[in-house]
């Protein structure tokens, strides 16, 4: 099959690869239609990473069953499904209660099987294969990765009607979560640098718009709140941006309000000077955030997919390029100069 290899620089290259084969009676072999490229992916362009070279790379993905195990019902040759990609070991005392996001060898496990969007043939356990109603197009459901994302984070903060919410970040996870809280019932001020994504957020629902290199987002969440500052806010941004985003997050929420951190940071240690004194004496809580999983019991990614189909998410408005698989490094270099391109999301078509 063919597959984008991850090469030495950190860049991509299309290589003829053998394509993988059912390790159990209940896994599935899938052939890809679409892989998103999110700011995870990104983190790692043009890096070099020794670990990675060789490696087949996406974690974004929705696509067509093309062969199932003896013991698998709950898919069948010819569905249209999207395909969860966070899957930890089975075994362990968190994915034992389906918290597997937390999983010791998440990243090894799914790296080995599902985490490998950027190739023709895909294979995975049965669980993680959730079928697309009709009028889900493989497109929409490789948005649903993200919106996973969101959703956990939401669940995390403990939302509730009413709630002021401030997002850091209007990439397409701070827009998914920006639907989620709208969609809950809070009212919502979304902060970014690039005006094309604030003019979507807008259109998305968002109560109010900071473009942060032209307005002080603390004084516009204070006008908001009546001085008070936001009950939630939602670090979407992640990545270089970190060291003044997260600092900025604490700046913006309220006196006992909540920050949850979704974007992501770069391994090993990270130095981000905050103001520990006053985020102890006013009792902010910072909430890492991680992947997604189930919430009670009910999967994430499935509720999403429910949300979706239900009309409370959107998702074309976001998707702003496709690019066949053979021009990734394209796509990738579109995805990252977003200011330039107008890129919110960008699709890979497959096969
Ligand atoms: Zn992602
Ligand atoms: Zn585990």
């Amino acid at each position: 099959m063919k597959a984008a290899l991850k090469t030495a620089d950190g860049r991509f290259e299309i290589a003829e690869v053998d394509a993988p084969d059912l390790p159990a009676a209940d896994w599935v072999k899938a052939r890809v239609r679409m892989a998103g490229i999110c700011g995870t992916d990104l983190r790692h362009w043009e890096k070099a990473e020794e670990e990675l070279h060789c490696c087949i790379m996406g974690h974004e993905l929705a696509g067509e069953v093309v062969e199932i195990g003896a013991d698998v019902t709950r898919v069948a040759v010819g569905d249209r499904v999207l395909i969860e990609s966070v899957l930890g070991c089975g075994s362990c005392e968190w994915c034992r209660v389906q918290q597997y996001n937390r999983c010791p060898d998440l990243y090894p496990t799914r790296r080995a099987s599902v985490w490998r969007a950027y190739a023709e043939l895909v294979v995975g356990p049965q669980h993680k294969f959730h079928k697309l109603p009709d009028q889900i197009g493989y497109d929409d459901a490789t948005l649903l990765d993200t919106y996973a994302v969101g959703l956990h984070a939401q669940h995390l903060s403990g939302l509730t009607i009413n709630a002021r919410v401030a997002i850091i970040g209007a990439g397409p996870i701070g827009l998914g979560q920006l639907m989620l809280a709208k969609a809950s019932g809070a009212e919502v001020l979304i902060i970014d640098t690039v005006p094309h994504a604030l003019e979507l957020a807008e259109r998305l629902g968002a109560d109010r718009v900071v473009q942060s290199d032209h307005e002080d987002p603390v004084a516009a969440i204070r006008a908001m709140t009546n001085g008070r500052g936001a009950d939630i806010v939602f670090e979407c941004a992640g990545g270089e941006s970190m060291p003044d985003t997260l600092p900025l997050a604490t700046r913006l929420v309220r006196r006992g309000g909540k920050v949850v951190i979704v974007g992501g940071f770069d391994a090993g240690e990270t130095s981000i000077a905050l103001e520990w004194q006053r985020i102890q004496m006013s009792e902010i809580t910072l909430i890492p955030s991680a992947s997604f999983a189930f919430h009670d019991l009910y999967s994430e990614q499935a509720t999403v997919l429910d949300l979706l189909t239900r009309g409370k998410l959107r998702t074309q408005e976001l998707i702003t390029h496709r690019f066949p698989l053979e021009r990734i490094n394209e796509a990738f270099e579109t995805a990252q100069d977003g200011r330039r391109t107008g890129a919110i999301f960008v699709g890979l078509t497959i096969g």
